[in-house]
This record gives C-alpha cells, sequence and structure tokens, in this order.
C-alpha cells in the first residue's frame, strides 16, 4: 500500500505513524494508491484527501475562514 500526501505531491507517507490502514473520517480502506492528508485544526488522524476535504468544511468552517482572511491579508508579491 502506498499512501500520497496532498501536500507536498508524492512525498511518500513514511514518517507519520500509521496505525490503520483506514481513513479515520469514512472508515474506508485505502486502495493501494491512496491520496491522504492530515488535519491540520485537529488530530483526527490520515483521512482520504476527499474525506479531509469534507471533514474540514464539516467541523472547522471558522479556522478555515480564518486562514482565508489571513491569506488575503498577505502582500501580493507573487503577482509582482
Ligand atoms: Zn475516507
Ligand atoms: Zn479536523
Amino acid at each position: 500500500m502506498q499512501l500520497l500526501w496532498r501536500e507536498p505531491w508524492l512525498k511518500p507517507l513514511i514518517d507519520y505513524d500509521i496505525d490503520s490502514e483506514n481513513c479515520s473520517l469514512c472508515k474506508g480502506k485505502f486502495d493501494d494508491i491512496s491520496f491522504v492528508t492530515s488535519c491540520e485544526f485537529c488530530v483526527i488522524g490520515i483521512m482520504h484527501d476527499k474525506c479531509a476535504n469534507l471533514h474540514i468544511l464539516e467541523s472547522h468552517i471558522s479556522e478555515l475562514n480564518t486562514k482565508i482572511l489571513q491569506h488575503k491579508e498577505k502582500p501580493l508579491h507573487d503577482f509582482q
């Protein structure tokens, strides 16, 4: 089984304490190759990439909005 972090892309999941082959959210088993990520707002564990998106939208919408605002306040150096 090969689990890949969403960010940065294709980084093998080697230094994470994996005690389960199942997604923390949907409890589904990971496929042979799965894109996974952990929640940056809590310690729910590793999830499918798409499950993490759902989890964050359902459980951390206020934290997410705060983060979006912080990004908006950054200077736009990347575009200069
Ligand atoms: Zn899942
Ligand atoms: Zn979370």
